[in-house]
């Protein structure tokens, strides 16, 4: 069952719509769930607006089974992460006595005293759950989604600031995602002198959808690219079943 899960990315912040900064975070999350066996539907880019927010949030923990939201846990008032994942189900924001004192440490760590508007880093949806941030200072949000008559999905909200994201995936929300056990890998194989539909007729039923491996064509300039994607039990079962598909390829595309 965990198999067939699906994961979508949900990118948070102005800085990201406003074009000012690029956003690496879906791509480098993408990569991760690839290597773990998740494949990934969307990813969306949103500004701070909270009914933007919300409508994306439920959409996405709807469509997808693993939603991963990055941006929007900080103290200010922009940030609104929170604030969209409790609206989206219809509950409340309670605070977490275990996560005020962690905040309030990182500050006395350093001398200061926490300021009241951090406050809202500790505090969740209810029934949603910390997911803890050692070295930063914002824990993550981890949020089950009843979907009735289907699976729960889960919303798990990380920093914006990617190397805060990335310590929390790898060390705290992999785990949780208990791992499918299976992975995915692929190949590209560049191809010149045959046109795309020439080339789709030639390779037959390779390019159909829902093949294993898949066989994807995309066309730029003068070169085709097939893009082979396996998923199976390990890395060796997924590089032995792109060898078999490519040796069929060669054989229908010939030179
Ligand atoms: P936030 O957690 O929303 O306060 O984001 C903190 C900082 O992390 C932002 O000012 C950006 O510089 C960076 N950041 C946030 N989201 C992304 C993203 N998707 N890709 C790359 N950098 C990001
Ligand atoms: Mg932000």
């Amino acid at each position: 069952m965990t198999e067939s899960r699906r994961a979508e990315i949900v990118a948070v912040g102005s800085e990201l719509t406003s074009g000012a900064r690029l956003d690496t975070n879906s791509q480098w999350l993408s990569n991760r769930l690839g290597e773990i066996g998740i494949p990934v539907l969307a990813h969306t880019t949103i500004a701070d607006d909270l009914p933007v927010m919300v409508d994306s949030l439920r959409r996405a923990a709807e469509r997808s089974d693993v939603v991963l939201v990055t941006g929007g846990l900080g103290p200010t008032l922009d940030d609104l992460t929170r604030q969209a994942m409790a609206e989206s189900v219809g509950v409340e924001l309670v605070l977490d006595e275990h996560s005020l004192a962690h905040v309030r440490n990182l500050f006395e760590r350093r001398g200061r005293t926490m300021p009241e508007r951090n406050r809202i880093q500790a505090m969740f949806p209810a029934g949603s759950e910390p997911i803890s941030n050692p070295r930063g200072t914002a824990p993550g949000v981890w949020m089950p989604v009843e979907r009735p008559g289907r699976s729960t999905s889960v919303v798990a909200a990380m920093p914006g600031v990617p190397s805060e994201m990335k310590r929390m995936f790898d060390f705290e929300v992999v785990p949780r995602l208990d791992a499918t056990g299976s992975v995915i890998r692929h190949r590209v194989l560049k191809c010149f002198g045959a046109g795309e539909s020439d080339m789709e007729e030639r390779l037959g039923d390779l390019t159909a959808r829902g093949r294993e491996p898949e066989v994807g064509i995309t066309a730029h300039a003068a070169t085709i690219s097939l893009r082979v994607t396996a998923r199976g039990p390990s890395e060796a079962a997924c590089e032995a079943a792109i060898r078999d598909t490519m040796a069929t390829v060669r054989e229908r595309l010939g030179d």
